[in-house]
């Protein structure tokens, strides 16, 4: 199995200035099927840029009707089904984003869902898919329906928190993961509402035990704080290998022991910028603030205006 990091930027200033990229990740081969998950601005063209085929996806998992999340879905529903042609795929998400819900969503038209098995999911919800099983796992963000998943492929689990702040039931619910995948948007121990900080996402990683945890989704913050560094302090703090995603990165996992996962480095051929090189924490450690102040960036703002005044 293989997890492909198309994006790794959080919130919407990191989407609209894609200081990093956000298309969200793709499981890919799990138990032969491909999905992507999250697909935000550029899913599409990162899939490409990375060597990917979005025709070869059997499913789109939506977690909340938020932009930096969903932007892409419809136009990878389009490849998944060979531009509504053919029916093939299952297209999994909130109520905000299948059906919509109070002013959220809905993100994906009836057109697009013509042609897929249709799975709607709130907390708590388990399902059946292909050869895997879904549970919905909740969130507590600004879309109220937003979810996060546990899926299962025979006894092996990955979890995906989606945007979440952290509570107490949040760890009961991914209970038993051997990949736990967080939204992280900020380093230590400060977040802005509705998402996890590094100190909510060690307590996360305490509790359950992964055997190997990822933070991806972060922030200005996150991004000019040396975000890999950041993950070597919470593996010696919590003694589970922990990795920062950086925009580009496979990880081939073995479901023995998915702590060994090889990291491969996906060539970029687009953006020298992105990706996992050395110009990539230079360029950002030297441009994200400055930038971001310039910018009116104004989650980040608060934290930002200390350096620059
Ligand atoms: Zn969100």
């Amino acid at each position: 199995m293989k997890l492909i990091f198309l994006g790794t930027g959080g919130g919407r200033f990191s989407a609209i200035n894609q200081r990093r990229m956000t298309g969200g990740f793709r499981i890919d081969n799990l138990g032969g099927r491909n999905y992507h998950i999250d697909p935000g601005p550029g899913a599409l063209v990162r899939t490409y840029q990375f060597g990917l085929d979005p025709r070869n996806i059997d499913g789109i998992f939506v977690s909340h009707a938020h932009t930096d999340h969903y932007n892409d879905a419809e136009i990878l529903i389009e490849a998944m089904t060979r531009g509504m042609t053919q029916k093939n795929g299952h297209i999994m998400g909130s109520k905000s984003v299948l059906s919509g819900f109070e002013k959220w969503g809905p993100c994906i038209s009836s057109y697009h869902k013509s042609k897929s098995e249709i799975l709607e999911l709130e907390a708590g919800d388990i399902r059946y898919f292909n050869n895997c099983l879904v549970r919905a796992t909740p969130t507590k963000h600004g879309d109220p329906m937003g979810v996060g998943f546990q899926i299962e492929y025979k006894d092996f689990k990955i979890s995906y928190t989606s945007d979440t702040s952290y509570f107490p039931e949040l760890a009961k619910s991914h209970e038993g993961a051997d990949v736990f995948i967080a939204s992280v948007l900020r380093p230590g121990g400060k977040s802005i509402k509705g998402h996890l900080c590094s100190s909510s996402f060690i307590n996360l990683i305490e509790e359950i035990q992964p055997k190997l945890a990822i933070m991806t989704h972060l922030g200005l913050k996150m991004i000019s704080n040396n975000p890999i560094g950041e993950a070597k302090r919470i593996t010696k703090l919590t003694g589970i290998k922990t990795l920062a995603a950086f925009d580009g990165m496979s990880l081939d996992i073995n479901y023995n022991n998915p702590s060994k996962a090889r990291i491969i480095s996906l060539k970029d051929v687009d953006a020298p910028y992105h990706g996992s090189n050395i110009n990539l924490s230079n360029f950002e450690r030297k441009n994200s603030r400055k930038l971001a102040a310039k910018n009116g960036e104004d989650d980040e703002l608060s934290q930002i205006r200390k350096y620059v005044h």
